[in-house]
């Protein structure tokens, strides 16, 4: 796709999202997008060419490569509903680029042609109970045994978000060779949903639910690519994943600062503008500056994965920075709009409870930085041998 392609494409999503996202708020339940309204949406989005931007044509998408995504996805997320209208909401736009990258033909046809035409919805499911995988997938503790024509899986998930409704979970367990991804349909006997875990964030379709696989035997076809390598998978999804997480918060956080500008240019205090009283200036200042840096943080990671590197230590820069930067520019928008920042005839308030678990989820800040600087003494270590 050309630069110019591109440009238009970010246009018209800022223009959709303007026109379309921002008035359906209106009619908005506030917990978890109503089906025939992410239909309704999904249906306009398609008519106005900004439908699943980050999907290949050949399934149907725009084709954009990941360092046309941060603009683009930013200006979904500017509004809660957008991502879904897009098709390109969390877990469904990772799973998508994951079956992308490993998934056969067979698998692309059956799982990932109806997901990027946005038929169904899907889960990824990683995360266990303790001791099992959480900050430490290692910990990996659901297994995988051969049985006569497939696999028997055996073990407990939770926080998986969009399982309940979801079409297929992508599964990680752990075979004899290594932890494996496994396509599992809902429905499968031993695949079982059980309660939504009550969360602070609602935006997620289906919500964070407990799952249990007892003696759910799958086909040998389910294996999403090669056995023993789930964990080389799942640094291939949750790379771009956490990154495209960065992009829509971003957007949610610009919203928030907007609102918050917008107010600070009417509201008279102590006989001046509030935008013009010095340590209001300040929390302006600094959410600016935190809005530039996430911005420039998110393109260098996302050019480092276009040009086909494993891009870790800037995925996780970017992730620590941008998921503590959005919440505090939220925070700080709710100050500045005063008590109209905690009521929730304004949206910003919501908007604090649907950040805060991004310093979470796609590995948690301690994790990543723990990380971050054990690259670093490496890095060093190699400059100090060479
Ligand atoms: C809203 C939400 C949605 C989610 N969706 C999914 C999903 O769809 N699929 C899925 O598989 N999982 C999902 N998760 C799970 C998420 O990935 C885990 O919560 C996360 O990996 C942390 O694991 P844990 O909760 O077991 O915390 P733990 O592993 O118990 O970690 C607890 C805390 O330990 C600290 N810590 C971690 N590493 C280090 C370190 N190296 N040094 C020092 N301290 C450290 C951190 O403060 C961390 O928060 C979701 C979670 C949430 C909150």
């Amino acid at each position: 796709m050309t630069a110019a392609t591109t440009a238009d494409v970010l246009e018209r999503t800022r223009a959709f999202v303007r026109r379309v996202c921002l008035p359906a708020e209106a009619r908005f339940g506030g917990h978890d997008v109503d089906p025939a309204l992410r239909a309704e949406l999904q249906e306009a989005a398609r008519a106005a060419g900004v439908f699943a931007p980050h999907v290949g044509r050949e399934h149907g998408g725009l084709g954009l490569g990941i360092a046309d995504w941060p603009g683009v996805f930013e200006a979904a997320g500017y509004s809660l509903l957008g991502p879904a209208a897009l098709n390109c909401a969390a877990p469904d736009e990772g799973n998508m680029h994951l079956l992308e990258l490993t998934g056969t033909p067979a698998q692309q046809a059956r799982y990932l042609a109806p997901l990027a035409r946005g038929e169904l919805r899907s889960c990824f499911a990683m995360t266990e109970p303790h001791p099992g995988a959480g900050s430490d997938p290692d910990a990996l503790a659901t297994t995988a045994r051969r049985v006569d024509g497939g696999w028997r899986i055996d073990g407990a998930k939770r926080f998986i978000s969009g399982a309940d409704g979801a079409a297929f979970a992508i599964c990680m367990a752990r075979a004899p060779e290594g932890a494996t991804m496994f396509l599992v349909d809902a429905g499968t006997p031993g695949f079982e949903v059980g309660r939504t875990m009550p969360a602070t964030d609602t935006i997620v379709a289906g919500g964070h639910s407990e799952v249990v696989l007892h003696d759910c035997v799958v086909p040998e076809e389910a294996v999403l690519g090669e056995v023993g390598e789930g964990f080389r998978y799942a640094q291939v999804r949750l790379g771009p994943a956490r990154l495209t997480h960065c992009m829509r918060w971003l957007g949610l956080a610009r919203r928030a600062h907007d609102v918050a500008l917008d107010r600070t240019a009417e509201r008279e205090l102590f006989g001046a503008r509030l935008d013009q009283l010095g340590l209001a200036q300040g929390l302006i200042a600094d959410s600016v500056i935190d809005l530039a840096a996430s911005s420039a943080l998110i393109q260098t990671a996302a050019d480092a994965l276009a040009a086909g590197r494993r891009a870790a230590q800037e995925t996780s820069i970017a992730k620590v920075f941008v998921s503590e930067a959005v919440f505090r520019v939220v925070d700080r928008s709710i100050q500045l709009l005063g008590g109209d920042g905690v009521v929730h005839d304004l949206p910003v308030a919501r908007f604090l409870t649907e950040v805060r678990p991004f310093r979470i989820y796609d590995g948690p800040s301690e994790t990543h930085r723990w990380a971050i600087s054990r690259r670093a003494s490496r890095l060093r270590g190699a400059e100090r041998e060479a």
